[in-house]
């Protein structure tokens, strides 16, 4: 079956093209789809533009397009156990990742369904007598929602569902590696009466199809989660048409550990922070800032507990973490620790590939971690995306003295993403929290979202709350409507002669 789906119909690349996708885990192949070419984004992009200027979705009343967004959630979780089966074999993360993760969409699809129908605008007191005057938000019109492999209809979901709320038509292209869930939603969706060219798919490496949409004056928003190199080069793209631009991009997020924390809690959520899913996580916390005087034994613990983390396959119920998504991957998680170690970091556990036959076709890379780190290292301000975790300490003559230190570390960073802190101390969490130039912070936490809060990058990890999980105003044009209700001339440039003769 063909997997490009432009104005309401499934079709193949123009030149015939397909990519085969393989299990991370263990190599097998579970789908081949379509490539696409420039021509076929460009024939995306003019049938979502049609769809917004001529097609009956930008009308559709918000209650109707809440309704599709809950009805799309309700086959969401008729079918979780599908979803999640293709996610895991695109991604190889584990099954019970995957759960969770649609979980989460189901949210996110629900949440959006309310926001459709809120803040339908205001009226405005002007004050001046006999006219209306008004704020009311519109469809912002086509957008390219380009998203990566990670989450991949978890993130799809942050953009699609808000666009769709907003009453925006769209191109979505997922990663070139997974793209099987995007061909789910994208058929739920079609299925469920989503108006033709309204929703479209383009599925192909980002240099094939990527500048179509990022370049083409049909689109009007580009929302766009990636890396930074990649971010860097669609907002470049965008700026030739001045396109409203998104992005959620890397993060080297640090995972602050104050010595009067509650250190078993600290440590359990440290390892989860960075080796759950592989480090494969914007917002890991793939750095470990500890106070000086528990450096040791935290680590020492750490390191142990690292050690014994189980690596396997999507349907092995013993695996704790899975491989990482492709060889070239693996192979840059493996230069960034020779560089980390190269630069005088001292490798503690991990840092080689696993050995035996369960790891011989999977891309699996174990738990690492690299000590006596500092700011000025690559391995500490690189993003890795892998499971690799670098460890800094501070400390300092006085309270105040300690916590200066701590935030300098920890803001000491290009992104600005996510980040923790732990202390026993609630007056100390705020103060840090306050301080840290992060979008999100957990106190004492790591990890949790909610689709109710905002998510977005402080500095080189974004612009925008991309998800907009707070409001879909990243999604909608915004106008003052004044309507003079008394219209009359005003005399401005009336002959003042005439007046006088008057
Ligand atoms: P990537 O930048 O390589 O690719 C992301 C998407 O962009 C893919 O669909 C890709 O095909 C496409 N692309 C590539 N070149 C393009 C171009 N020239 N024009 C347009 N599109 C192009 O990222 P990735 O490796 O898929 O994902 C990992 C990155 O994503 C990490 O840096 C991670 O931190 C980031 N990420 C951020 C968030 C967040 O919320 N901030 C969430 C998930 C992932």
């Amino acid at each position: 079956m063909p997997e490009l789906f432009i104005d309401g119909t499934w079709r193949d690349a123009a030149d015939g093209a397909t990519r085969e996708i393989r299990c991370p885990a263990d190599g097998r192949a579970v789908a081949t789809v379509a490539e696409a070419t420039a021509s076929d984004a460009e024939a995306a992009v003019l049938a979502a533009r049609r769809a917004f200027d001529h097609g009956p979705w930008p009308h559709t009343p918000a209650p109707e397009r809440a309704a599709l967004l809950h009805r799309l959630a309700d086959r969401l979780e008729q079918e979780k156990e599908e979803v999640a089966r293709l996610e895991s074999l695109d991604t190889g993360k584990r099954m019970v990742e995957s759960r969770i993760d649609v979980d989460d969409i189901v949210s996110v699809f629900r949440h959006f369904a309310g926001l459709a129908q809120a803040d339908a605008g205001r009226m405005v007191d002007t004050g001046v007598p006999d006219v209306v005057s008004r704020v009311v938000h519109e469809p912002l019109g086509v957008c390219a929602l380009i998203t990566p492999w990670n989450f991949p209809l978890l993130q799809t979901s942050w953009k699609v569902a808000p666009a769709l709320a907003a009453g925006c038509t769209f191109v979505l292209k997922p990663s070139e590696l997974t793209p099987s869930t995007a061909v789910w939603l994208v058929r739920t969706l079609a299925d469920l009466g989503l108006p033709d060219g309204a929703g479209n798919l383009v599925l192909g490496a980002g240099a094939r199809v990527g500048p179509t949409l990022t370049e083409h004056p049909g689109v009007d928003l580009v929302s766009f989660t990636g890396g930074l190199e990649t971010g860097r080069r669609v907002m470049a793209a965008a700026s030739g048409t001045v396109k409203k631009v998104a992005l959620e991009l890397g993060g080297k997020n640090p995972n602050v550990v104050f010595a009067d924390a509650d250190l078993d809690a600290a440590l359990d959520l440290a390892l989860a922070a960075i080796f759950l899913d592989s480090g494969q996580v914007c917002s890991a916390g793939s750095r470990l800032i500890v106070e000086e005087s528990v450096h040791d034994s935290f680590v020492d613990a750490l390191v142990e507990r690292a050690g014994r983390i189980r690596l396997g396959g999507p349907f092995d119920d013993d695996a704790q973490t899975g491989p990482l998504i492709s060889a070239e991957h693996r192979d840059k998680v493996e230069r960034y620790v020779a560089t980390g170690i190269g630069e005088g970091a001292r490798l503690r556990v991990g840092g080689s590939r696993p050995e035996g036959p369960a790891y011989d076709e999977g891309f699996f890379f174990p738990p690492t971690v690299l000590d006596d780190c500092h700011t000025g290292m690559r391995c500490v301000q690189e993003e890795s995306f892998g499971p690799v975790l670098t460890v800094e300490t501070f400390t300092g003559a006085t309270r105040e003295e300690t916590e200066d230190a701590a935030v300098a570390l920890a803001n000491d960073t290009l992104y600005g993403l996510a980040g923790a802190v732990w202390t026993q101390d609630a007056g100390r969490a705020e103060r840090v929290a306050a301080r840290l130039r992060h979008g999100t912070i957990w106190i004492n936490d790591y990890h949790p979202y909610v689709a109710q809060a905002e998510w977005g990058g402080y500095k080189q990890s974004g612009i925008g709350r991309e998800l907009g999980l707070a409001g879909l105003d990243e999604y909608r044009e915004t106008k003052h409507i004044w309507h003079n209700v008394r219209p009359a001339p005003q005399g401005w440039f009336d002959d003042p002669s005439e007046s006088e003769q008057g």
